[in-house]
């Protein structure tokens, strides 16, 4: 094989090896991402593509923006008191 094109494909399989996801697979994980992200385990291996994604992903990065403020409102406020029961 021509070794440019060897390298070629080398780096193609690298590409996807280190995790590349597409948005479907980036966005069916961003709820887990966020919450683990929230609990400081961000950088949990498999969340590290997830992460890469977003950076570069316009689109899924402000999916993740609007799903962080979501769950930190959602922490925050928590259970509004409940002196019903
Ligand atoms: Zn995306």
């Amino acid at each position: 094989m021509d070794p440019i094109k060897f390298r070629h494909w080398l780096e193609q399989i690298y590409a996807t090896e280190a995790g590349e996801i597409s948005c479907s697979e980036c966005l069916d994980l961003l709820a887990v991402y966020v919450d683990l992200e929230l609990d400081g385990a961000g950088e949990e291996s498999r969340l590290l593509p997830v992460k890469k994604h977003i950076y570069q992903c316009k689109v899924c990065r402000e999916e993740y923006e609007l799903l962080r403020e979501l769950a930190l409102s959602d922490r925050q406020g928590g259970l509004p008191r409940d002196e019903t029961g």
